[in-house]
């Protein structure tokens, strides 16, 4: 107990920030708070990640490179996973979950992490948490030690206004019953959706326990820049009501190392050099990159689709294919062999997005995929599936201009529930981004300028750079204004 309080009193008493980094454990959350912590560390904050035993994996080598590279300030806690849960062994991440019907027995366990959560909050006593927003109760934990929580929620402004809106107006409620479509109330623009594209309410619910804590925490940091979704950035803040710091894009925090870039987390299916090698074989500004996360499945019937609708679109391009669902029929290998690269699993999608020879990315427009284009400067044929996915459409679609539909109707995650988006649509799709028609230069301009904004952003006197600074400055008052308080324990 003595060497605890010790430990304590020695955190707080420190003169540098620290910060304790908690995750929920998917890809899409993992990757920007890994990258969120280096930011921080590289501006002097002690960053702590958390995690449990088996994403270790993916953690341990990103941790190992930002120690390497001059940034000694990021260190890995560990703790136990839940046991006799229901959930096979091992399975501590979305991304493994075998079953989409385990997918909700995934968020009932997580809680059960309270109790170590806990312990290593009174450890470390950290200046500040960061906290996932599947993870309310952290909210809880921190408050009872006085230490301030920061929310992650690891989408766009855009999607959080959408969302507020539709949890504040309820316009499904009011909806007469045969209209198909509605417009989305009190934003900034007119945003107009399917209801078969919103969650629905029921699981609008289940989504909304998560934020009830939202307006309780210290505030959200947020993955954005301010010049990508100004009126959401200034919506979230005054209408939605929010403390929020931008301070994205986080994935360009990992454009000084080239071995970063690559390897995301998991090993990736294609050795680095292999895909390099076929990339720059290549002309610049030719190849589609195909890519849908780290958790979207499709039906064999979807996938031969797309296999046809690559191969009858003239663009080489990079298809990574999760599922093994699919089984090439009638020699498609061997049609587009050299013209098409087949990845059967993890890819390394950042230094696939900043190849020279890559032109456009069809993707399920998880946010971190869309900034990580929006970054490299690049347009997007869209096909969400579900989660936020439908409302990032609409940002990159209506809002930016940067971005093709491929027209996706149904919001699920169960693949069999989805309309078949055909073949000669996908290679339309394609097509329109592709091309070079005025409409394709012109939405390609867009999103060129966009990359160049993003990176300014992040640099030094750009803005998230400042909204970073800021936050840094405010948490460094507060801890200062704790420590007259508190004198330190011996
Ligand atoms: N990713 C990757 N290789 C893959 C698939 C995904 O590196 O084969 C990375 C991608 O760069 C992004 C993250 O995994 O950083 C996926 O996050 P996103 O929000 O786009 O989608 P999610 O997986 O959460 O649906």
């Amino acid at each position: 107990r003595k060497t605890c309080l010790v430990a304590m009193s020695s955190e707080r008493h420190s003169g540098s920030l620290s910060m304790l980094f908690f995750p929920f454990m998917g890809q899409g959350h993992i990757l920007p708070t890994l990258d969120m912590a280096k930011l921080f560390a590289v501006r002097g904050v002690k960053a702590t990640i958390l995690t449990t035993p088996a994403n270790a994996p993916l953690v341990q080598p990103f941790i190992a490179r930002a120690n390497g590279s001059g940034y000694p300030m990021i260190s890995l806690r560990l703790i136990p996973f839940p046991s006799g849960t229901g959930l096979p062994e091992g399975c501590e991440n979305v991304s493994s979950i075998p079953s989409l019907d385990l997918f909700f027995k995934f968020f009932d366990v997580v809680p059960r992490l309270r109790e170590q959560f806990d312990w290593v909050l009174r450890e470390l006593l950290p200046d500040c948490v960061v906290t996932d927003a599947f993870f309310p109760w952290t909210y809880d934990a921190a408050a009872e030690l006085g230490i301030p929580r920061l929310v992650f929620h690891g989408t766009s402004f855009f999607s959080l206004c959408l969302n507020d809106s539709v949890l504040r107006y309820r316009p499904l409620e009011s909806l007469p019953a045969d209209a198909e479509a509605l417009v989305i109330p009190g934003l900034p623009h007119r945003i107009e959706m399917l209801r078969s594209q919103l969650p629905g309410v029921e699981l609008e619910e289940f989504f909304a326990q998560f934020r009830v804590s939202d307006s309780k925490s210290y505030g959200v940091v947020v993955n954005s820049f301010y010049e990508l979704e100004p009126d959401y950035a200034r919506h979230y803040r005054e209408v939605v009501g929010r403390r929020a710091w931008h301070i994205g894009p986080v994935a360009l925090c990992n454009s000084d190392t080239n071995a970063d870039e690559s390897a995301r987390g998991y090993e990736d299916a294609v050795g680095r050099d292999d895909c390099l090698k076929w990339l720059d074989s290549k002309s610049a500004g030719s190849v589609l990159y195909v890519c849908f996360g780290s958790v979207s499945d499709f039906t064999a019937a979807q996938l031969r689709e797309m296999a046809l609708g690559l191969e009858a679109s003239s663009h080489p391009f990079v298809w990574v294919v999760r599922s093994d669902r699919w089984v090439p029929e009638g020699g498609f290998e061997e049609r587009v062999r050299g013209r098409g690269l087949i990845i059967r699993g993890w890819a390394p999608q950042m230094l696939i997005l900043n190849h020279a020879s890559v032109r456009g990315f069809m993707t399920h427009c998880g946010w971190n995929s869309i900034l990580e284009a929006v970054s490299a400067g690049l347009p997007l044929v869209t096909w969400p599936l579900f989660a936020e996915q439908f409302y990032n459409e609409r940002l990159v679609v209506d809002v930016l201009g940067i971005g093709v539909s491929v027209g996706m109707k149904e919001y699920t995650a169960y693949p069999e529930e989805r309309g078949l988006v055909e073949a000669e649509t996908i290679k339309n799709a394609a097509e329109e981004v592709m091309g070079s028609g005025e409409e394709a230069q012109e939405r390609r301009r867009r999103a060129r300028e966009l990359g160049e904004t993003a990176r300014r952003a992040v640099g030094k006197g750009g803005s998230s750079y400042k909204d970073m600074s800021n936050l840094i400055e405010e948490l460094m008052e507060k801890k200062s204004a704790v420590q007259a308080q508190t004198p330190p324990t011996i």
